[in-house]
């Protein structure tokens, strides 16, 4: 049987998967099992941020795991606290890390930080989180009821109490209350459709739940990393919140969830754990790819890649007005509404059959999320590659 087939015998059928096997790739090209080639806008949903078989990445991981993989969370793990040193010191927050295995894990660890804060500092315990509608926090029972669409609440009952729903920022302060403990939001919505926040609108909120008691949580599972021009949106917008979550780019592709926190006495031993959390690979990966990044951005390569790519597709976008009709996101996070659903899933078809991949967020958004190393002549590949796919739309 080959891949598909056993796929099919063997795999739970959670996901529509694209009729593509890729084998092998090298920075932001793919290779296909029939030798086919493509440029990946994907980056497996903004993870191999520092590009497919990073030859640094891999050296690091290959050189600590002939060593040591796993020794469990009972031990001191040199390169974990490495990885907290950095991250602690390339975001600029005065915070403590803790390290999972994802981003809804991460989450998961925000919430309870948020939790037992709430129940430890007020005479009434403080319990309620305050999200956004069209958010997503992740899959697992706690960060799916965290999501702001209902959809997603269909089945899994009964969830956890306790988590209230925003049409917007704005609306925010009508909801809080005194069993309120925390707001958590994405600073740039990505599954639900690309669409930064007001940055001034964000600063209100903080300042606004700073007086009130509030935490505020800002998920930057998919927005961490650079991924928005800095490491975290939140030095974008200028914000200083309580407890920040990391996953998708920090490992380079290897599986790891952070979340850090101001808040550094209110998990104690016994509060929290992971087995797999923080170890020898992720932690090392997490290094290596940090440091590539921060040396990424230094350089000043990181805003010219930006610079070129939001040129290009500025570009494509007015050459195809007639599909789409505003351009979003911000950094290396963008998307464009398409006219329809329908065009939207044309072109994403066409565009695999022509040699490029891109994703959807939301109904009608066409999302780029390409590895942050991707070099000039792989982003006009890409481009080239759309031309063709929307030309007969
Ligand atoms: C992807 C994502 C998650 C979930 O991460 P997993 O690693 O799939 O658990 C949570 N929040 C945001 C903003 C995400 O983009």
């Amino acid at each position: 049987m080959n891949t598909q087939e056993l796929d099919k015998k063997y795999v739970l059928p959670t996901y529509a998967r694209v009729d593509i096997e890729f084998v092998s790739g090298d920075n932001a090209i793919l290779v296909d099992a029939n030798g086919k080639k493509y440029i990946d806008f994907t980056s497996g949903i903004g993870v191999v941020s520092v590009g497919h078989a990073n030859k640094r990445v891999n050296s690091a991981i290959t050189k600590q795991i002939s060593k040591i993989t796993h020794i469990s969370n009972l031990y001191y793990i040199a390169p974990q606290v490495k990885a907290a040193q950095k991250i602690v010191q390339t975001s600029g927050y005065d915070m403590k890390c803790f390290f999972g295995n994802s981003g809804a894990e991460a989450n998961e660890g925000a919430i309870k930080i948020a939790r037992k804060w709430g129940e430890s500092n007020a005479e009434i315990k403080k319990y309620k989180i305050i999200t956004l509608q069209q958010s997503f926090h992740g899959r697992t029972i706690t960060t799916v009821k965290a999501t702001g669409q209902e959809a997603m609440h269909n089945y899994f009952g009964p969830f956890p109490d306790g988590f209230v729903y925003a049409d917007d920022i704005l609306s925010v302060e009508s909801l809080l209350d005194d069993h309120t403990c925390a707001v958590m939001i994405e600073l740039v919505q990505g599954e639900g459709g690309v669409e930064p926040l007001d940055k001034q609108e964000v600063q209100n909120l903080a300042l606004l739940l700073k007086s009130r008691g509030i935490l505020l949580i800002v998920d930057e599972v998919q927005t961490g990393g650079y991924r928005t021009g800095k490491f975290l949106a939140s030095n974008i917008y200028e914000i200083e919140p309580d407890i920040i979550t990391l996953a998708k780019g920090i490992g380079g592709g290897v599986p790891i969830g952070v979340v850090m926190s101001s808040l550094k006495d209110v998990l104690s031993a016994g509060d929290h754990g992971s087995t797999f959390g923080g170890n020898y690979l992720s932690t090392t990966a997490a290094c290596e790819v940090i440091d590539i990044l921060n040396e990424y951005s230094q350089s000043g390569e990181l805003e010219n890649t930006i610079k070129y790519f939001n040129q290009e597709l500025e570009n494509f976008y007015k050459n195809n007005e007639r599909l789409f009709t505003k351009k979003v996101g911000i950094g290396m996070m963008c998307g464009l509404r398409v006219k329809d659903a329908d065009t939207l899933s044309a072109i994403i078809l066409n565009a695999k059959e022509n040699g490029v991949i891109v994703l959807k967020a939301a109904r009608d958004t066409l999302r780029f999320l390409p590895p942050l190393t991707i070099t000039k002549e792989e982003i006009d590949e890409g481009f080239k590659n759309l031309e063709l796919s929307v030309s007969s739309l």
